[in-house]
């Protein structure tokens, strides 16, 4: 290993981060207090500012009863409008493409509802064979729900023989003009490769197909431009990078120009413009925003943390994250050097995770790590763990700590 423990402290000092911000869970094992957390991408640590907050939303409807919709602190009737602006910023969009509701996959089915209009003759998605079992079953369903065979309608990328990830140019190759709908992960769950998101935007609109993205490891891990990238639709989970806690809820974006048009959607009383929501019309007047996409009035005390994460991320900036994590993720690159590492090489095509490829039993690896050492990291069995040092909270200290422990574990 290059990095020394005291080197790795002095880098520390030097480029702290914001850790004093979150709640770090004791560790079980090893000789330290607290655990290296390197699942940050499964489930973000807790800002301490959480508590408190969601205290605050919670008490007011011991005060105030169904007044609070009107005469909370933070009104619940236009709660969610609190968390636009910032998750707007978060991902490069306007704030009337973009909406906090519901969690991903079902903001994913809304968002097909609209987007995957297949025909005969063009009704193919393609995602990634790679992609996250959630959003496999879901353009299955979606395939299935309009009449058409998922074996031929849904096509799954595959990086070439001997390859762990997906080469742009191959995947622009497959993109013809029977493709509907391009659904891809802007990072990859599995390998932590950041997806080529302009190009591969802009080659599924010249083949006809309309393009969204699946954000869950890449909203708050890399900087996000989806207005000006032309992207029809995206959305994300809110309890990965964002730390908004289990389950968080999820945003949903829709490009300016799908917006006020006559896109179907599915629509409940969430969906009429807020002004007129109370007139109880038998018809909905929908807003030319991505609120038109809401269906049910919003869980507030689910919304609550995602306020507080967004307004960390507004405070620090995910341009100064970003440029954290790329030495963080560097360093751990770097102490991670004698082991296979999946994830692509060159940090312009990752975000802050690294997958490192192991002889088999990932599951067992990580239990070690965990109850031998007090580094948490995530395993996909068979042979993948991984490893994300979170800008905001992780440390150098920590990726020695981590690269130390596998060290030790694999001889
Ligand atoms: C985490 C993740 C999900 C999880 O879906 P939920 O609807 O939030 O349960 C879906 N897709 C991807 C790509 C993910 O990384």
């Amino acid at each position: 290993m290059t990095l020394s423990e005291a080197g790795a402290l002095e880098l520390d000092a030097a480029d702290p981060g914001h850790r004093e911000l979150f709640d770090v869970p004791p560790a079980q094992g090893g000789s330290y207090p607290e655990v290296a957390y390197f699942a940050g991408n499964s489930l973000g640590l807790r800002p301490k500012a959480v508590r408190t907050e969601l205290l605050e939303d919670l008490d007011a409807w011991a005060a105030l009863g169904v007044e609070g919709h009107l005469d909370a602190a933070r009104p619940w009737l236009p709660y969610h409008e609190l968390l636009t602006d910032p998750a707007a910023r978060l991902v490069g969009a306007l704030p009337s493409e973009t909406v906090v509701m519901n969690s991903l996959t079902v903001n994913l089915h809304l968002l097909m509802v609209s987007f995957y209009r297949p025909t005969r003759s063009r009704h193919r998605i393609v995602i990634e064979d790679a992609a996250f079992p959630s959003d496999s079953y879901a353009v299955r369903s979606q395939v299935r729900f309009h009449g058409y065979d998922p074996e031929d309608a849904v096509i799954r990328l595959r990086p070439r023989p001997g390859e762990d990830i997906l080469r742009t140019a191959d995947v622009v190759e497959q993109l013809g003009g029977d493709v509907a709908l391009v659904l891809l992960g802007g990072v990859n769950y599995l390998t932590g490769e950041l997806m080529d998101i302009p190009t591969i935007t802009k080659a599924g609109h010249l083949a006809g197909a309309v393009v969204g993205w699946d954000l869950a490891h890449a909203a708050g891990n890399v900087p996000l431009s989806l207005h000006d990238w032309d992207v029809d639709f995206a959305a994300w989970c809110s309890y990965k990078y964002l730390n908004a806690g289990p389950g968080a809820l999820a945003g949903a974006f829709v490009h300016e120009r799908h917006l006020g048009g006559d896109v179907p959607r599915f629509e409940g009383w969430w969906s009429t413009e807020a002004s007129t929501r109370f007139e109880m019309a038998p018809e909905s007047r929908p807003p030319a925003t991505a609120d038109a996409w809401q269906v049910s009035n919003p869980p507030i005390f689910s919304m609550s943390p995602v306020r507080t994460s967004l307004e960390l991320f507004d405070k620090v900036g995910i341009g100064v994250l970003r440029e954290r994590s790329l030495r963080l993720t560097a360093c751990l690159a770097d102490l991670l050097g004698p082991f296979e590492v999946i994830t692509p090489r060159d940090p312009a095509r990752r975000g802050a995770q690294l997958s490192v490829r192991v002889p088999g039993g990932a599951g067992e690896l990580s239990r070690r790590l965990r109850f031998e050492y007090g580094v948490i990291a995530d395993a996909r069995e068979p042979d993948v763990l991984r490893l994300a040092p979170v800008p905001l909270y992780s440390t150098y200290h920590d990726c020695w700590r981590a690269a130390a422990a596998l060290t030790e574990v694999m001889g």
